[in-house]
């Protein structure tokens, strides 16, 4: 499809995919979907409901417990994972297209989102064909053995930062796994995920097996973690939300995956090399406008570099190029809603009252056509104290504070100060001390000499309130299986434990 056809696509309401079947909500009510570059509609979708959901949720558990597919063989899910990575990667620009106008990240990371979407599809068709299970040497004739089996229906539950690579980094290990799907997108953001049901409908699924419901989180996405149907319920978003959400699944004892927010240490000694310190501190925190669980919001500087690196730190920011994502030249796009923008203003504005030095930014930009639009400056704090909202709470917007230390052990305290624990870097040439020092950090997902290289080999998840579980990589695909012990009795005779009396 070319570029203009996708765009007059969008002019028709688009609906929900349940059973095999395109369906608008049974109450017909529609949401207006918007691009956050200029506040323009740019699409309107159907609302869904608690109703709807539930005709999803019985549609995956007939696909599960009777139409065949916890049976299926897992070279025949390949066949179908591999299919849509194929449909995918033909239509890259489009997607990537789609997803700047729906979420206004530069056209740049949009298009590395859509090819690591296809690289996920890949990565589990090969892998759910590859040996998995072991047996074990028991005292006794016993044949001990472990297989694992699909978790069943699994609610899925997507934010708005990353639209299309957050769904498919959880629809293709549940379904390598062999589990049937029902995902929700965030709100804000359906677009690029209504788009890959097209394909995964050409891909010639059984009906149930990946359905789509569209909708608010408050009664779609809580429908999902309720409903005694679904066996585990997987979601990424807000550390609040998903509290929420871990105490709606209690009820039912259903497997929780959580993959939440960030307050990320980005932590630089005297000794790292300058230029690339400085170039990742920045990539760290304004890369997809600070939209990033694993941004690197907390700048920790060893106190000897402070007056060489923050000028040139702040001298880049401020040359970053802030501008419509679907402009090539654009390096930071607006942020996702309005209503969001106030929020990370609102934040900026409490780091002020709170006594933080502002260095550079902290207004939303209104000049050159940026005037309808979500922009908002880079913006650096600093002469900041651990007790700071600015330093505690997850702005996720183009929002960094920085905070000084004298000692390694000084740099570790701070860095491990907060209720979240997703992601951390060290900048230093100083090998040993690097390894110590990522040794002691409380978070999942760590880096040397870089920030923010994500891998689907890798595992992905928190310590602390940054999550349960792990998403990519073998961990991804093992939360979405069972684990059954098996154990054959190979000397076929009575215990002889009760005695048998005459
Ligand atoms: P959010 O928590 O507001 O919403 C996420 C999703 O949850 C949306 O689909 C929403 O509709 C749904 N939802 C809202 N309330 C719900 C409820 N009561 N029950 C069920 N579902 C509900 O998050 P957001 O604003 O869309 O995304 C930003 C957040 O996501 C940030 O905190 C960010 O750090 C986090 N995030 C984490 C990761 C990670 O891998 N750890 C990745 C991306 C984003």
């Amino acid at each position: 499809m070319d570029t203009k056809s996708y765009l007059t696509a969008l002019e028709t309401v688009q609906n929900m995919y349940i059973d095999g079947k395109w369906v608008a909500s049974a109450t017909q009510e529609t949401r207006k979907i918007i691009n956050p570059a200029d506040g323009e509609v740019i699409g309107v979708v159907t609302e869904g409901t608690r109703e709807d959901v539930k005709v999803a949720i019985q549609a995956a558990r007939r696909a599960f417990d009777k139409g065949g597919w916890q049976e299926s063989k897992a070279r025949d899910r390949a066949v179908l994972l591999n299919k849509i990575a194929d449909l995918l990667e033909q239509r890259v620009e489009e997607f990537a297209s789609l997803d700047t106008l729906n979420n206004g990240k530069p056209l740049r990371e949009s298009r590395y989102d859509v090819t690591d979407a296809v690289n996920q599809f890949r990565y589990y068709a090969g892998l759910c064909t590859k040996p998995h299970g072991v047996t074990y040497d028991v005292p006794d004739d016993i044949q001990a053995m472990v297989v694992r089996e699909p978790i069943g229906v699994v609610g899925q539950i997507i934010p708005w930062n990353y639209p299309l690579v957050m769904a498919t980094q959880k629809i293709a290990p549940a379904i390598a796994a062999g589990c049937t799907v029902v995902i929700k997108p965030a709100e804000q953001t359906p677009l690029s995920l209504i788009r890959l049901f097209e394909i995964i409908d050409e891909a010639g699924f059984p009906p149930g097996v990946i359905n789509l419901v569209l909708g608010a989180g408050e009664c779609v996405g809580a429908e999902l973690a309720e409903s005694p149907l679904v066996d585990k319920v997987a979601f990424t978003g807000g550390t609040d939300t998903g509290i929420k959400i871990m105490k709606a699944a209690a009820d039912t004892i259903k497997k929780v995956g959580l993959e939440l927010g960030g307050k990320s240490p980005n932590i630089v000694f005297a000794d790292a090399d300058f230029e690339t310190a400085v170039d990742y501190a920045l990539f760290a925190i304004f890369s997809n406008q600070g939209e990033v669980c694993s941004a690197g919001s907390r700048l920790l500087l060893e106190e000897s570099l402070y007056d060489r690196f923050v000028p040139e730190l702040v001298a880049r920011a401020k040359q970053i190029k802030v501008g419509p994502g679907a402009d090539e030249e654009s390096e930071m796009g607006p942020l996702i809603t309005a209503e969001h923008m106030g929020r990370v203003l609102w934040f900026i504005e409490e780091g002020k009252k709170e006594g933080a030095t502002l260095l550079c930014g902290g207004n939303r930009l209104t000049e050159n056509g940026l005037e309808k639009g979500y922009f908002v400056e880079p913006t650096i704090f600093t002469n900041t104290t651990p007790d700071m909202k600015i330093v505690q709470e997850e702005i996720f917007g183009p929002v960094l504070v920085i905070q000084t230390f004298q000692t390694e052990e000084e740099a570790i305290e701070l860095a491990n100060g907060t209720r979240f624990g997703l992601a951390g870097g060290v900048f230093t040439s100083d090998v040993a001390k690097a390894h110590r020092v990522i040794r002691k950090l409380k978070a999942g997902i760590t880096w040397i000499n870089t920030y923010h290289p994500t891998f689907n080999e890798a595992p992905w998840g928190g310590y602390k309130q940054s999550g349960i579980g792990r998403e990519l990589g073998t961990y991804g695909y093992e939360e979405y299986l069972e684990i059954k012990q098996i154990n054959v009795n190979l000397n076929v005779q009575p215990s002889g434990w009760f005695k048998k009396r005459q």
